[in-house]
Order: C-alpha cells, then sequence, then structure tokens
C-alpha cells in the first residue's frame, strides 16, 4: 500500500497544512482510495500523480467541515473533468442529505454515479482485494475510524526446498508452484503444497478519524497506525474548554499497548505549525512510544 497525505492541519488550514485528507493505493492497481476531504485536497491532489478519475471509493469518518468541506469542491471538478468512472462513498449518517442538498441548490449533474452508503453501526466491508473495519470512535459527533486490511499474499514457492529434493527445474516447477501433486521422472509423488510457504497476512493500517480514545482500537498485528493527536497532553490539559481530541501522550500509549509497528500523528492543531512547534507533539509520542513515530506532513508519502 501507498498513503499520501493530503491534509494534516486541524480545524483550521495553515499555510503549510490543509484539512485532514488522505489517499490509499494498493500495490499494482492505478485506482486509489480517499479517506476524508477537508478543504484544499483538490489542490493538494495536483501535487500528486493521483488523477481523480481512478479515484474509486471516499471514505469519510465524520461531519466535521475540516473533514468534508472539501468534497463538494472534489467532486464538482471531477464531473467537469467529465470522469465517468462510478464513485462509491461510505459515512455517517447525514452525508446523503448533505451532497444531495448542496447538489440540488447547485444545480450540479455529474456525469457519474455515485453510491452514498451511510455507516450506522460498526462493520466489516469487504472489496475483494481488501477489507475495511468500521469502528465507533468517541468525539462530540458521530465518528468513525477504520481499520484497512490488504489482501492475503499467497504463500511462495520454495525454490531451493525443491532442489534439495532433487525435483528437476522445468515445467514441473510450475505445476508444484500451483499446488498440484506430480509424479517425478524417477518416479516420486510429490505435493506442491509442501514447497509452498504458508500465506501471508495482508498489511493492516489504522486510519483514525477524530476521536478523544485512542484505546478504542483493539486489533493486533497492525503495520501502520495513523491517528489524530490535536495536542500535547500539556497543552490539552490548559484548555478551557475540551474538544474531545487526542494528545501525542494518549495516542502513543495505545500504540504501544497495541503494539504497532509505526506511528503516525495527524490532524495537528495549528497552534503548533504556526509556532513552529511541531517537534512538541513528536517528543511527547516519544516519550510513550518506542516504536518508529513521526508527525505527518501535507505530501508525505509513505509504503507500507
Ligand atoms: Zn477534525
Ligand atoms: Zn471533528
Amino acid at each position: 500500500m501507498k498513503i499520501t497525505f493530503l491534509g494534516t492541519s486541524a480545524g483550521i488550514p495553515t499555510k503549510n497544512r490543509y484539512l485532514s485528507a488522505l489517499a490509499l493505493q494498493f500495490e499494482n492497481s492505478r485506482e486509489w482510495i480517499l479517506f476524508d476531504c477537508g478543504e484544499g485536497t483538490q489542490y493538494r491532489l495536483m501535487q500528486t500523480p493521483l488523477s481523480p478519475f481512478n479515484l474509486s471509493k471516499i471514505f469519510i469518518t465524520h461531519l466535521h467541515g475540516d473533514h468534508i468541506y472539501g468534497l463538494f469542491g472534489l467532486l464538482a471538478s471531477r464531473g467537469l473533468s467529465r470522469a465517468e468512472k462510478d464513485i462509491e462513498i461510505y459515512g455517517p449518517f447525514g452525508i446523503k442529505e448533505l451532497l444531495n442538498t448542496v447538489f440540488r441548490l447547485s444545480q450540479l449533474n455529474l456525469p457519474f454515479n455515485m453510491k452514498v452508503t451511510e455507516i450506522l453501526n460498526e462493520d466489516i466491508l469487504s472489496f475483494g482485494n481488501f477489507t475495511v473495519e468500521i469502528k465507533k470512535l468517541s468525539h462530540s459527533i458521530t465518528s468513525f475510524g477504520f481499520i484497512v486490511n490488504g489482501v492475503q499474499k499467497r504463500g511462495r514457492f520454495d525454490v531451493e526446498k525443491a532442489k534439495m529434493a532433487g525435483i528437476p527445474e522445468g515445467p514441473l516447477y510450475g505445476r508444484l508452484k500451483r499446488g498440484e501433486t506430480v509424479t517425478l521422472p524417477d518416479g516420486r509423488i510429490v505435493d506442491g503444497k509442501d514447497f509452498i510457504s504458508a500465506p501471508r497476512r495482508g498489511k493492516r493500517v489504522i486510519i483514525g478519524g477524530d476521536n478523544d480514545n485512542p484505546f478504542i482500537f483493539k486489533c493486533k498485528d497492525v503495520d501502520v497506525m495513523i491517528h489524530e493527536a490535536t495536542y500535547t497532553q500539556r497543552d490539552f490539559e490548559k484548555l478551557p474548554r475540551k474538544f474531545m481530541h487526542s494528545t501525542a501522550k494518549s495516542v502513543a500509549e495505545a500504540a504501544a499497548s497495541l503494539g504497532v509497528k509505526r506511528l503516525i500523528l495527524t490532524h495537528i492543531s495549528p497552534r503548533y505549525d504556526k509556532n513552529d512547534k511541531i517537534d512538541e507533539i513528536l517528543d511527547e509520542a516519544q516519550k510513550y512510544f518506542k516504536g518508529r513515530v513521526e508527525v505527518a506532513y501535507d505530501l508525505m508519502k509513505i509504503d507500507v
């Protein structure tokens, strides 16, 4: 999987950071998926090789403006560019009404079909080569997180093992690779499955929405956890009003308890970006999570 961060600010954009959005693309596929679509998403996309023509699915974590106000512009531009490929949109209850109202009042007729599905409960959606597990989060309005499970990879054919067993190279290897049972020239009968390693699980990525309880995710074998860390714990405690967000400390502790391999913090309050204090978020997280941890920035790309 390849992930590109398109917006990493919380609430209000800054000069460097647009609002929440990230793109996910599987290997060997031109299609890509968008998670959240804050304002600025379509501008950031122009700075990447990702074409809105190949956008197939959109998942919206919640209906706060910093996660969805870019969606109308992106879809309208995609329509005006005559993209015809259908698009699936998943989001919380209310997203249908929101989209229908905007498009009806703007008299916008799109040249592609939009299949909008409202998420009402936790669920697992299967898309053939990957699944998306939906988790209900803790935020001031209904908010969801997504656990993306990549396709399980088939086991590998162990050429060395076949050679050691004295199996002559050639067409027999092809049949063994397919798991067939074959009779060797010397009369032995061998089962291809004995030369194929166990299937490897697909990669697993947590993509959290706004959430003040990162411990909600209770899954194992997480390759990457992407979660909001709007504040440091110290600043959060000083806030006169709490907005149901996570801190670098709480996310780092949750990531440590889940044993995630790599933690990426995003949805950073503009107060850190404007004052050149992003390192405060990182430093705090590093105190509580000893694995690889980074603070995302716009157009940051990672391979999972
Ligand atoms: Zn937000
Ligand atoms: Zn929110």
